[in-house]
């Protein structure tokens, strides 16, 4: 790769349509006062507004340099003008003498954007840059703040000091206040190609090219997630129990799955995360269901003996109906409703 090339990508992978569009923008001196990313967790939205904000800030020759101190400090999240704000865990009390919130426990920790820490950032854009050209303001996963959060930010959405850019990120934009949403300008991030993924993690990662492969497959084209299980094995040991789990429940009766939901719920910040993981292992067999010998497609390369096993057991109807409670149960679970009651319910409807 040229030293010329690495610039023009923002030195990122994938997402070229967005860092080109956003390229564009920026050479015509019509930089939106707002943007808004979207995607599933770990596709890469954070990746992107922090590239966004070197290449705003970047004092050397092509931007974004990657080495002069704006994109340095940038890189680290030091730099004073450029600041990344994200949601509190539920119950966290925010005062200044209060120490900084614990890191996410995993992406789907549910937690909260409050209206305090819009004010602070209010307070914080009424200022003059301190040292760089705009000061630049990552809200990560909107979708989080409350009404109060995001009606007050609907205020600097609407008059922004001319200094300032607002980035923001949300799984979705149908997640955020209409009059949010259409206020900013909406890149709505896709899925990498598993090539690129694996290219990837084996040229920039040092991933051998075995588990690359996996590890593409495994991560629904979420670089993010791949990087993160290449160098955290217990990420890929969670997924083994996760599916372990899901097969011993399809052999077990009613009131063994009534018992298995109860001991489910106890770790309730984790089931998110397992529904997540089912749907996607329900996709698979309906995908191997109907088009068999198209391996390529499928997510769960690494279990293709059980794969088939439930393909053999299930029929179309049986699957397509686990793919649907397994959906509206993440649903309601994110709707704070009774989990033990849901997840029974699931259990209850999984085919045996
Ligand atoms: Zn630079």
């Amino acid at each position: 790769m040229t030293a010329h090339e690495s610039h023009a990508d923002w030195n990122l992978v994938g997402h070229t349509w967005a860092v080109r569009a956003l390229t564009r923008n920026i050479a015509a001196d019509r930089v939106a006062h707002a943007y808004l990313f979207t995607g599933p967790h770990a596709i890469g939205k954070t990746t992107l507004a922090r590239a966004l904000a070197q290449t705003l800030e970047c004092t050397g020759a092509h931007h974004p340099c990657g080495e002069c101190p704006s994109c340095q400090k940038i890189a680290r999240d030091k730099h004073p003008d450029v600041q990344i704000i994200e949601g509190v865990p539920v119950g966290y009390k925010l005062d200044e003498k209060s120490p900084p919130p614990p890191p996410r426990a995993n992406d789907w920790e549910r937690r909260i954007l409050k209206i305090d820490q819009i004010r602070a950032i209010q307070h914080d854009v009424a200022r003059a840059p301190f040292e760089g050209r705009w000061k630049i303001i990552i809200l990560r996963r909107f979708e989080e703040a409350n009404e109060e959060a995001a009606n007050a930010f609907l205020k600097t959405l609407e008059e922004p000091p001319r200094h300032t850019r607002l980035i923001l990120t949300a799984r979705d934009a149908s997640l955020l206040l209409p009059t949010i949403a259409s206020r900013c300008q909406v890149f709505a991030l896709r899925p990498l190609a598993p090539t690129d993924i694996e290219t990837a993690l084996v040229a920039c990662w040092q991933v051998d090219k075995e588990n690359a492969r996996l590890l593409a497959h495994l991560s629904s084209g979420r670089l993010g997630w791949a990087v993160r299980a290449a160098t955290n094995p217990s990420i890929l040991e969670k997924r083994r129990a996760g599916l372990d789990i899901l097969d011993e429940i399809l052999r077990e009766g009613r009131a063994e799955r009534i018992a298995h939901a109860d001991i489910l719920v106890k770790k309730s910040d984790e089931l998110p995360e397992m529904l997540e993981l089912w749907l996607g292992w329900w996709r698979d067999v309906l995908l191997a269901h109907t088009h068999r010998n198209e391996d390529a497609r499928l997510t769960n390369i690494d279990r293709l003996a059980l794969l088939q096993n439930h393909v053999e057991r299930f029929s179309v109807e049986q699957i397509a109906g686990a793919l649907k409670s397994v959906r509206a149960t993440a649903r309601y679970l994110s709707q704070n409703v009774n989990a033990r009651l849901a997840m029974e319910v699931l259990l209850l409807n999984l085919p045996s």
